[in-house]
């Protein structure tokens, strides 16, 4: 990490890396709370199938480890597309592949990279998913992310505040879900009988901001004297 500005953060590739690595351990973590969610209205495999698409994209890591932060997040979309059955990996997929695209050939991200890596991923989400937010779904975790982010960033906080923001409108969203009435996915199967519980996907959204919260705070940390 190197400061420029004012304690601006800039994320580089290895430290992108790290990030990808503390996901995977925070699924790994998590894998049977966000299973339980999913059995409540869903079919029990949210947390077996986040924890197995980052197992694959803990494999495929090395092989991207010196290319830019736009390959890597590409190749953890393919990977989590290609092991991932089910709604959630296509999303996901799909949301690390655009958060790619958007940041293709830079080797370090400032705050205004990060911003349009986490608004593509909620785009790519939304064309490939078609939710609206209110459907009981991830969106409604990712869009009050993206959206404090962005506020946070135009009133002039850091990298570590802005996301610190967003992981709480993350954690606001995930909450609630809960007296959602479902209308996409598996969930909405259900009609009524999914309202009063928290909805698997936003909860595992909520889970990966914080952790890109947690890790600019670290590297924040480590660099102050
Ligand atoms: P599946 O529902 O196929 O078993 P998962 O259990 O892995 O897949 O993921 C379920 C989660 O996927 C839900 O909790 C919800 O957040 C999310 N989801 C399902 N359908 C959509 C959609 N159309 N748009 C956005 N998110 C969706
Ligand atoms: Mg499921």
């Amino acid at each position: 990490m190197t400061i420029t500005r004012s304690e601006e953060l800039t994320i580089t590739t290895k430290e992108l890396l790290m990030c990808l690595h503390k996901m995977a351990e925070v699924l790994e973590a998590n894998r049977e709370y966000l299973t339980s969610l999913d059995a409540a209205i869903g079919d029990a495999d949210h947390g077996i199938n986040m924890d197995r698409g980052f197992k694959a994209v803990l494999a495929k890591l090395p092989s991207v480890e010196d290319k830019d932060a736009g390959t890597i997040l590409k190749t953890v979309g393919v990977a989590l597309v290609s092991t991932v059955g089910g709604a959630g990996g296509p999303l996901y997929g799909t949301a690390f592949m655009q958060a790619g695209m958007a940041v293709a050939g830079k080797y370090e991200l400032e705050p205004q990279d990060v911003l349009a890596a986490l608004d593509a991923a909620l785009k790519g989400v939304v064309m490939r998913g078609k939710a609206d937010l209110g459907d009981k779904t991830m969106v409604d975790a990712l869009t009050p992310a993206v959206n404090a982010l962005r506020r946070a960033l135009e009133n002039g906080s850091g990298l570590t505040e802005a996301l610190e923001q967003a992981a709480a409108a993350a954690e606001q969203g995930m909450k609630d879900t809960i007296p959602m009435l479902a209308k996409k996915g598996r969930a909405s199967y259900l009609g009524e009988r999914s309202i009063g519980h928290q909805d698997p996907g936003a909860t595992s959204s909520y889970l990966l901001i914080r952790v890109m919260a947690d890790v600019a705070r670290e590297l924040q940390t480590q660099q102050e004297p």
